[in-house]
């Protein structure tokens, strides 16, 4: 059920298309030994201070380089691991070296948050927050430096586990911030007890701002709820000036997407950091996959 190339540099596999038992158990077994094998890797995508224009921080995003098969898209391969048990795995793995490359980002003086995107199995599994926090310690990185995104299906999973862990990561520091926002169905009451600073408003908002005044008006009516509730709004999947022009006018906090860069991995983010044009060109734009 794999070919190569769906487009946008991942192998086309699809779990539920033609995936028989025996292709599912090798895949299986890829995953679990693709860490110690060295395919698993972060690329990261930098965020774009709107007023600035400048860096202000990059998230986290994994990558499976599998030896046959080329990139698997994460939506995926962590399908997979949810279903197979080892997501706490790679979600430890993500969070120790996050925590590496923000300290070794530290020492060259670059200085911005790094997100990870964390499973609803990490959130109902307990311990995640006291994980993170010796993750921190144990790299000498503050706890501010930090942001986690969760979708907003998830966080709005309004149970005791998901909640005390919101809580925990709160208590210990890190950053919350709601992952794919527009998607899910949230309630504005349960909306406002969340301890997030940040709402994400999802990519098919954005894609649809210049042609679709309906997205237009949702995006607008979002950024002044988020804003009114004290949280600063990130939109991502910006691909066009067009797109630009209309969030600076809403007063979008933070922007992401191709238009700026697509994600990289963390030797190229710090060129780029160093090298980055005012504007925002997008100049390491091709360097995403396979590179
Ligand atoms: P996400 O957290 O919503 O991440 C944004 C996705 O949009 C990324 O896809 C990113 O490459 C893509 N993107 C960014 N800008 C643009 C743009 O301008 N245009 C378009 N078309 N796409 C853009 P990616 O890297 O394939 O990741 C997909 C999803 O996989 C993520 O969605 C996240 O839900 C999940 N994921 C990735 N890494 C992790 C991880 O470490 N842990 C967990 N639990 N989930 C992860
Ligand atoms: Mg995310
Ligand atoms: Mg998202
Ligand atoms: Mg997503």
């Amino acid at each position: 059920a794999a070919k190569r190339n769906g487009g946008n540099g991942y192998a086309v596999f699809e779990p539920h298309m033609g995936g028989d038992a025996a292709e599912q158990l090798e895949l299986q077994n890829d995953l679990r030994h693709a860490i110690q094998r060295g395919q698993i890797s972060l690329h990261y995508q930098p965020k774009i201070d709107a007023e600035l224009g400048q860096i202000i921080g990059a998230e986290a995003l994994l990558r499976w380089n599998h030896p046959t098969r080329g990139m698997v898209s994460p939506e995926v391969f962590i399908a997979l691991a949810e279903r197979f048990g080892i997501i706490n795995a790679l979600g430890n793995w993500v969070i120790q070296e996050a925590c590496r490359q923000l300290a070794q980002w530290k020492q060259t003086g670059l200085n911005m948050r790094v997100a990870i995107n964390l499973s609803v199995h990490q959130l109902r599994e307990s311990g995640l927050a006291e994980r993170i926090a010796q993750a921190l310690e144990h790299q000498g990185v503050d706890a501010s430096m930090l942001l986690c995104e969760i979708t907003e299906s998830v966080a709005m999973e309004d149970t005791q586990a998901t909640q005390r862990t919101f809580e925990e990561l709160r208590r210990i520091g890190v950053y919350l911030s709601i992952d794919d926002f527009g998607t899910g169905y949230s309630s504005l009451n349960y909306l406002r007890q969340l301890p997030a600073q940040q709402l994400k408003i999802d990519r098919s908002f954005i894609r649809d701002l210049e042609t679709q005044g309906d997205a237009r008006a949702v995006v607008d009516a979002v950024v002044r709820l988020a804003h009114a509730l004290g949280l600063r709004v990130v939109a991502e999947g910006v691909e066009t000036a067009g797109q630009r022009d209309i969030l600076l006018a809403m007063h979008c906090d933070e922007l992401q997407g191709y238009l700026y860069a697509k994600p990289m991995p963390a030797e190229t983010l710090l060129a780029w950091a160093q090298g980055q044009k005012p504007d925002g060109a997008a100049d390491f734009s091709d360097s995403v996959m396979g590179s």
